[in-house]
């Protein structure tokens, strides 16, 4: 294909690393992001083999991983009897895959200083509300319709709340979810807490907290914790109300290592409240516009899977442009490239999250009876981890990927990644 003009807009996991893999296949691009300083959003998230895959097609596995904490397993137990009632191990799939759960701000850092090492252009700034298809170009407006700049394609990456998927022919049903959660990025120095784990409490679907070990912003900087606490967002108000205190002696009776945690927090504005969608683009294009990321499928982060998602469209985009011959044969093999993984893992997510997140005992006595107990006999546990990495079915052969080696050696000092280095060690000597 011909060199191509090329308007991103928003500069979250997906508009970074799509407008990455197009600047090196030679096209024209320029990133547009409403915030006058780009900048993360949230606390921290898990990177899935998925994910990973894709950072490593970008050259910066090695340094997300001197950032991340390798994470192992994801474990959850009922706060009241303690009895574990979600295990799943991402060894008991084949190929030596592994999480690793960053700061939020790593992950950013890591594609935005790729990007300007790239000499990539970043207007910030620019709140875009509307992309008009003009002849054979997309022009992108902003919220006073004035033109910012018209382009041979717009990739929509600006997230959930997008206003250009909203105003589109393809405009998704937003379906608000009823639970979201509290999260607050704390020191974790000093806690005692699995380092290796996702771990959560339950009480029934009503009450999820969880502890996350998500590594550091930078080189040599504090290891810290995504803290959260899920509830329904009506309830919102009344837990402020309640105060501070009456929160805090609820999650510690629930959870009583959670302590040096809850020291930290003083003021609810250390919690950022999270809410939650469903919603899905479709088609993931119209015109010379194509949505990726967030702004093509979003949903409740139960399954962890939506920046890790979000890299799969960019890099699947970037391949679908390389291997066609015009625009709008590209953008019908990006969707036939994302769709069965898309549909998939919008619909695992769907089904999943009222087990974690409902006012049904009944779901939630189904987990820790009937679920928790298939989940140990296999082929259950090869299943489950295939899920959480992301790979229950291939998502990479389509998006141009192959699967990085999980087993290869960093290239990096192997002190910076202890527990990598130690099952290397206990697998491969
Ligand atoms: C609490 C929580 C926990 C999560 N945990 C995980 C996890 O563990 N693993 C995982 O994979 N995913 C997780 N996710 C999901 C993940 O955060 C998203 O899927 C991911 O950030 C999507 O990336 P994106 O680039 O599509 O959108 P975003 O990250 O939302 O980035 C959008 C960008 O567009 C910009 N923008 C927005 N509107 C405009 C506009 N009008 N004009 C210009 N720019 C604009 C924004 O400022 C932002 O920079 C979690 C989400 C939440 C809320």
């Amino acid at each position: 294909m011909k060199q191509l003009d090329i308007g991103v807009v928003g500069a979250g996991p997906a508009g970074l690393a799509a407008a990455l893999f197009l600047s090196r296949a030679g096209h024209r691009v320029e990133i547009l992001e409403r915030f006058d300083t780009p900048a993360p959003v949230g606390s921290g998230l898990l990177m899935q083999p998925t994910g990973l895959t894709v950072l490593a097609a970008l050259g910066l596995v090695d340094t997300i991983q001197t950032l991340g904490n390798r994470i192992d397993r994801l474990h959850g137990a009922d706060a009241i009897s303690g009895r574990t009632v979600l295990d799943v191990r991402y060894d008991a799939a084949p190929g030596g895959r592994y999480g690793l759960a960053v700061q939020r701000a790593a992950l950013f850092n890591t594609l935005h200083d790729a990007a300007v090492a790239g000499a990539i252009p970043i207007r910030t700034g620019v709140n875009l509300t509307s992309a008009l298809q003009r002849g054979n170009r997309a022009v992108l407006k902003d919220q006073w319709s004035q033109d910012i700049g018209d382009y041979d394609l717009v990739i929509d990456a600006s997230g959930a709340r997008s206003l250009l998927a909203a105003g589109s022919t393809s405009a998704p049903r937003v379906r608000d979810l009823t639970y979201g959660a509290f999260w607050a990025t704390l020191n974790g120095a000093g806690a005692t807490y699995d380092r290796t784990a996702l771990s959560q409490r339950y009480d029934k679907a009503k009450v999820m907290i969880g502890l996350l070990p998500s590594g550091r912003a930078t080189v040599g900087g504090q290891d810290k914790v995504a803290f959260f606490w899920s509830l329904k967002i009506a309830d919102v108000d009344a837990v402020k109300v309640a105060g501070l205190a009456r929160w805090k002696t609820v999650i510690r009776d629930y959870w009583p290592e959670c302590q040096p945690f809850l020291d930290q927090i003083d003021d609810w504005d250390q919690l950022t409240l999270a809410r939650y969608a469903h919603r899905t683009t479709l088609p993931p294009y119209g015109g010379n516009v194509v949505f990726i990321g967030d702004s093509a499928h979003s949903t409740s982060p139960q399954l962890g899977q939506g920046a890790n998602m979000a890299l799969l469209d960019a890099a699947a985009l970037s391949h679908a442009l390389a291997s066609s011959a015009d625009i709008p044969s590209a953008l019908a093999a990006y969707a036939r490239a994302r769709r069965s993984h898309v549909r998939l893992f919008q619909m695992l997510s769907l089904a999943f999250t009222p087990f974690y997140q409902s006012d049904s005992t009944a779901i939630a006595w189904v987990r820790d009876r009937l679920v928790s107990t298939i989940a140990k006999v296999p082929p259950m546990p090869g299943f489950l981890a295939a899920i959480v990495a992301g790979t229950v079915i291939d998502p990479f052969k389509s998006a141009g990927l192959t699967e990085h080696d999980w087993l290869s050696l960093p290239s990096q000092a192997d002190s910076a990644l202890p527990a990598v280095a130690a099952v290397r060690s206990s697998t491969h000597v």
